[in-house]
């Protein structure tokens, strides 16, 4: 079974995605943002979950989600107030961080 989205929603300050194996993932938009895929923001969670940044600023409205989409038929993109939106969160690549997100809640 090809892992889609059923359903893609804001809820308060974290992202909610309902998955067709019937399981769901939050995100809280803040540690969206961190997990940033793009070649700006460059970086993936390791194996412990810790995401290792560049030097990537963030304002107040960093973490605020203006808009997002479905591209391609395999990715979210998220558009923040700050204005970027090149981050391009495969479905796959948000499961793997919804379980890093489970076993390491700090981050
Ligand atoms: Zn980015």
């Amino acid at each position: 079974m090809r892992l889609e989205p059923t359903n893609i929603q804001q809820i308060g300050n974290e992202f909610a995605i309902q998955w067709n194996d019937g399981t769901e993932s939050y995100f809280d938009l803040q540690f969206l943002r961190r997990a940033c895929p793009c070649a700006a923001c460059g970086g993936e969670p390791d194996v412990l979950g810790n995401i290792m940044r560049p030097n990537v600023s963030y304002s107040e409205n960093s973490f605020e989600l203006a808009s997002f989409e479905i591209v391609g038929g395999y990715a979210v993109q998220p558009r923040w107030r700050d204005g970027h939106g090149t981050g391009i969160y495969s479905f796959q690549y948000l499961r793997r961080l919804a379980e890093a997100h489970i076993s390491n809640p700090s981050a």
